[in-house]
This record gives structure tokens, C-alpha cells and sequence, in this order.
């Protein structure tokens, strides 16, 4: 008999899709396990996207995301031509993936990283190119000079949380000034350095940033890449083939407004650092090692205390936080930063597993 995985290209087959951490369906919990923004969204942009609900959802939407583009070019200090706008920027790393990463070279990129990278080299038939981070779990860049097809770090990482400095970054578009170097900013806003003021400069430089995180808008699944235009049209060459649109009306409007609103998003992402700086200090305390964060989230480990035991003892008393089974991250556990109540909440519970 026909089994029904034959039907499945087998590029598909052995491939393990990428798992976000548990979506709570029971309300009252804690959830600090997937790095959302623990504030809503501007009420701009509740208020652009109701408006945008009443006045023409029977419409396709601009195909070109035009008013977002100009928007987040106006904020960056570049033309709407160097701007792609996608859903979510998942959406934006698989064209981008597409769209460089094909050349048969292995992609170089950090074992510790956002594990999606993996999961769309297994999907295109791309080569994953394996570079440690170093001792201190950071990332080495001079250890980024083999021959490749490209490179993908995120800056700050993930889920390490350590940022490099834009220096660094150049070093390694110098570097490997033959391919695609692609910067994956997804929590530069929390105090990192953004290389998209570089990208006049570095005709292989593409930078991935996303409205998930620091614009609160996880659920509205808009991101964005910034590059020379030659980039762009590429990226904008693989959406056309899909037929797809990148953006819908209410994503539209929501994103754009959230542009316009400067005074939220500074107030937002300062009380989620200081949130951050606050958490820190409180879990050192508590006797847990902290690596160094630009991020909304932290890495942390007890020594005396097993993290998959944490994370379950966590679990039972409502908080949830990222454990990773994967080898030098399994002692571990991530934790987004949530309200000053969420953070009070978490310290409390950790009290009590290490201390109690
Ligand atoms: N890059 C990194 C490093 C991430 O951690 C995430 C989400 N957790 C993303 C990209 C994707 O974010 P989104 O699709 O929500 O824009």
C-alpha cells in the first residue's frame, strides 16, 4: 500500500518544523516564554486599524505596502526603494533565504541562534554552516572567513540575548563581501546597534527587523528588510512568484500608524529595559548566572538548580519560560521580560525553587 508520506517532496521529509514555546489557552498565566512585548500597542494603532476595518475591507490591499515602506524608510533615514515589507519577518528570512541562499555553498550561521535559520535550509536544500560561539557564548566573527553562499546571524542573538557591536558587523561584511550577509535584528531596539544605517555602503548587506517585539504587534505578523535596492527587487521577485500579497489592510494600517506613534514606542521599550536591568539584578540574587542582554529577554542558569526542573516548577505555579533541550543551552532557561508585576511574580517563584 501507498504510504501517504510518499506523496511528500523529500524535502519535506526529516524536516522538523520550527516550535514556538507553548501557547498558553488558559488565561492567567504568566507568559514569559516567547518574548512578546508585555505592552499592548499604541492606541494609534487600534485606532488606524478600526478605521481601516470600516472603510474598505471588500478591496485588495496596495500589493506594494507602499505607505508602510515610505514609513519605516522615513524612520530609518532611507529610501522606500531599500525597504521590503513582509508578514512577520519569518516571512521575510524564507524569501530572503530564497532569494540568496541557493548557491550551493554551506550558509554560515551560529549553532546557538534562532532555530528557524535551520529549519529554512532544510526546507530550500541549503547547507547550514556551523560556527561555535565562543567560550563566553558569544559570536566570533573572525571565525566567519570560510568560503559560503552567505551568512545569517541575529544581532542582537538569540537566544543568548548578547549584541555584537557594529564594528564587528563590518568586519564581516568585509569579510565575506561575495555573499549575502544577513542581520536578523528581530530585538535590536532594546539597546542594540542597528546596521541599517550601513547599507548604502554594503551592497551585501541585508538587514531583518520585525514590529513583533518593540512595536508590540506580534499578532499583526509585519516585518521588514532594509537593503541596497538590488536586494529589494530580489525579495520582491520571489513574493511576485508567489502571487502573494505581503501585507493585508488592517497589517497595513496598524504597522504604518505604529510609525507614527515615537513617544509610545520610546516610552515602551525604556520601561522593558529598565524591566530588564531590574530582572537582572533580582535573579543574580537569587545565586543565577545572567548573560550580558540587549534583548527583552534574559539567559540564565542556576548552578545548583537543573533547568528543565526550574521550568517545570515554574509551570506549576503559572509562570511559563523557554527551556531548550539543545547541547549548551539545556541548562539554561529564557525569560522574557513581562511588567514589573510579571518580573515580581517570576522572582517570587524562583525564590521559592532555589531558596525554598
Ligand atoms: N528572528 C528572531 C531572532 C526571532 O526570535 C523571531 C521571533 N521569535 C523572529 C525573527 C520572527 O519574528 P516575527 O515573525 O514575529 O517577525
Amino acid at each position: 500500500m501507498t504510504s501517504v508520506a510518499s506523496f511528500w517532496s523529500p524535502a519535506l521529509r526529516g524536516l522538523a518544523p520550527y516550535t514556538p514555546g507553548e501557547q498558553p489557552v488558559i488565561q492567567g498565566l504568566v507568559k514569559l516564554n516567547t518574548n512578546e512585548n508585555p505592552y499592548p500597542p499604541s492606541p494609534r494603532v487600534i485606532a488606524a486599524i478600526s478605521a481601516a476595518a470600516q472603510q474598505g475591507l471588500q478591496l485588495y490591499p496596495d500589493p506594494q505596502s507602499s505607505g508602510l515602506r515610505q514609513a519605516i524608510a522615513d524612520f530609518h533615514g532611507i529610501a522606500a526603494g531599500q525597504v521590503f515589507a513582509g508578514n512577520g519577518s519569518d516571512e521575510v528570512l524564507a524569501h530572503a533565504f530564497f532569494a540568496f541562499f541557493r548557491q550551493g555553498k554551506p550558509v554560515l550561521m551560529p549553532d546557538i541562534s534562532y532555530s528557524f535559520y535551520k529549519v529554512y535550509c532544510g526546507l530550500y536544500g541549503i547547507d547550514a554552516g556551523i560556527v561555535t560561539l565562543d567560550d563566553t557564548m558569544r559570536i566570533d566573527v573572525a571565525q566567519y572567513r570560510a568560503p559560503c553562499g552567505g551568512v545569517v546571524i541575529a544581532n542582537p542573538n538569540a537566544p543568548t540575548g548578547t549584541g555584537l557591536p557594529l564594528a564587528d558587523i563590518e568586519q564581516l561584511l568585509q569579510q565575506q563581501s561575495q555573499c549575502v550577509v544577513l542581520v536578523d535584528e528581530a530585538y535590536v531596539d532594546f539597546g542594540g546597534e542597528s546596521a541599517i544605517g550601513l547599507i548604502d555602503r554594503y551592497p551585501n548587506l541585508l538587514v531583518v527587523q520585525t514590529l513583533s517585539k518593540s512595536r508590540s504587534l506580534a499578532g499583526l505578523r509585519v516585518g521588514f528588510a532594509a537593503g541596497q535596492r538590488h536586494l529589494i527587487e530580489a525579495l520582491d521577485t520571489v513574493k511576485d512568484s508567489f502571487n502573494s500579497y505581503p501585507l493585508d489592510r488592517l497589517a497595513l494600517a496598524g504597522a504604518t500608524a505604529a510609525y507614527e506613534d515615537h513617544a509610545y514606542f520610546e516610552s515602551t521599550r525604556a520601561a522593558v529595559m529598565q524591566s530588564r536591568e531590574d530582572l537582572r539584578r533580582d535573579l543574580i540574587d537569587l545565586g543565577f548566572e545572567v548573560l550580558p542582554s540587549q534583548a527583552n529577554f534574559l539567559m540564565v542558569r542556576h548552578p545548583a538548580h537543573d533547568a528543565a526542573a526550574l521550568a517545570a516548577g515554574l509551570r506549576e505555579q503559572r509562570i511559563l519560560v523557554r527551556h531548550f533541550r539543545s547541547p549548551r543551552i539545556e541548562q539554561y532557561l529564557r525569560i522574557s521580560v513581562g511588567t514589573p508585576v510579571q518580573c515580581a511574580a517570576l522572582v517570587q517563584a524562583c525564590h521559592a525553587l532555589v531558596a525554598g
